[in-house]
């Protein structure tokens, strides 16, 4: 009966008191019915049971980042030699995502973030460093260009717009791509001109390094959503860099010589000695400090934004007609692929694959001109074979020569392909 209950009303639905839906009273002013309670009860149960999942997510997290062992593993798949640079790298990495994935009560110690810089010559596989991390960790990944940066008010491409390439590479999804790694190219062409501070910013390089400094330490900045140079009425979007790994990667064209005098000052007096000579004989590159960059005009604070420092080396002969058959997705394995497609067994005779290196050596065209080389042997082949009867194609170093000849490789330029 309704007036042997208490008369109290369900504050949240309504329902007065009765004997299958008892309301009782919580607070002063706040009464509930069994079924609120029992859905307010549920509700925090379900949000424990996902903050628990979310926990339990961010420690497999946690788990699944590869060891440095494992990344290096998996790099020696795609690119040729390069050990240190590996080495540096699967370390920088590892700690990079295990410092973004540790819970963030665990303690207060803070893992710093570990930008990389990458030192070494033109097409020796920088930029395929970064993409194969990037692949294995299948994270977003861009590559850009610090020539095209300019300092805000200049004609160029605002320095934000960099993370707009990266935002494009995960379908502006901006947590994944507060998480993504990108690629900085040719950053020894932002490099001041000479090692004194300007009393003038110089658009192509001081103004930018300073503008490139806050990304790189991690902040939150507003990316145009097209890239290009920022507008009043454009809508941003804001992106917090504190998680992004930054890659840069420069040729550093004649750092050799700061390095070299840099080192002589070091072992005055000790200049004829083996040692000495056995640094002159190796690739100097590998002795490049901090302080050659600030010689080659990175300014000090981006030095100190990107603490990994290490090189690669310049490709020989070996590692050339290596990487010609061996990495994964080698461009000889890339041929066979498309041949077997069509039923036809594709072989290259070793003797073809030294004339390829050699070629590439000759007009100094390194890995990039591998792929070159090769495209332009196998056109016509690639033209004929699908539509002849043939279940086997043999390419031997007659046939290389033949197609090079035809095709006045010499005085072709080559272009580049985008890797
Ligand atoms: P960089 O960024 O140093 O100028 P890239 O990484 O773009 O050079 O290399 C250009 C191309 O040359 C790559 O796509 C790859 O095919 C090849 N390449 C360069 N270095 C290596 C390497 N060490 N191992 C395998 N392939 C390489």
């Amino acid at each position: 009966m309704a007036n042997k209950r208490s008369g109290l009303v369900c504050s949240m639905c309504g329902t007065p008191d009765s004997s299958s839906n008892p309301v009782v009273k919580v607070l002063e002013g706040l009464n509930l019915c069994a079924d609120c309670i029992k859905f307010i009860d549920d509700a925090r149960d379900a949000q424990l049971k996902k903050a628990s999942k979310k926990g339990e997510a961010q420690k497999d997290e946690v788990l699944s980042v590869p060891k440095p062992k494992e990344i290096k593993e998996y790099l020696d798949q795609y690119i040729i030699g390069q050990d240190e640079a590996k080495k540096y790298l699967s370390v920088a990495v590892y700690n990079h995502y295990k410092r973004i994935t540790q819970s963030k009560d665990s303690d207060d110690v803070d893992i710093e973030k570990s930008n990389i810089i990458l030192v070494g010559p033109t097409g020796t596989g920088k930029t395929l460093l970064a993409k194969t991390i990037a692949k294995l960790l299948d994270v977003p990944f861009a590559i850009v260009d610090a020539t095209v940066l300019t300092e805000a008010g200049y004609v160029g491409e605002d320095i934000e717009s960099l993370l707009t390439r990266l935002l494009q590479a995960c379908d502006y999804d901006v947590e994944r791509a507060e998480k993504g790694v990108v690629f900085i190219d040719e950053i020894d062409k932002i490099a001041r001109k000479s090692d004194n501070p300007s009393i003038t910013r110089d658009v192509s390089g001081e103004g930018v390094q300073q503008g490139l400094l806050k990304l790189l330490e991690g902040s939150t900045v507003l990316v145009p959503p097209n890239g290009g140079r920022k507008h009043p009425e454009q809508k941003m979007i804001a992106v917090d860099t504190k998680n992004i790994l930054f890659i840069c990667g420069g040729a550093f064209d004649g750092i050799e010589r700061k390095i070299a005098s840099r080192l002589n000052t070091h072992v005055v007096g000790y200049g004829h000695d083996e040692a000495s000579r056995k640094r002159q004989r190796d690739n100097l590159m590998r002795y490049v400090m901090p302080q050659d960059l600030k010689s080659f005009g990175l300014i000090p604070e981006i030095i100190g934004r990107l603490p990994i420092l290490t090189s690669l080396d310049p490709l020989d002969r070996e590692a050339l007609r290596r990487i010609l058959t061996e990495p994964k997705n080698a461009i000889v394995r890339q041929y066979k692929k498309l041949f077997l497609l069509d039923g036809v067994e594709l072989e290259f005779a070793d003797d073809a694959l030294d004339l390829i290196v050699d070629k590439a050596i000759e007009y100094k065209l390194g890995a990039r001109g591998l792929r070159s080389i090769v495209e332009t042997i196998m056109v016509d082949a690639m033209f004929e074979v699908p539509s002849e009867p043939v279940k086997k194609f043999t390419v031997d170093a007659a046939y290389v020569q033949d197609k090079l000849e035809k095709a006045h490789f010499e005085k072709t330029k080559i272009i580049e392909p985008v890797s």
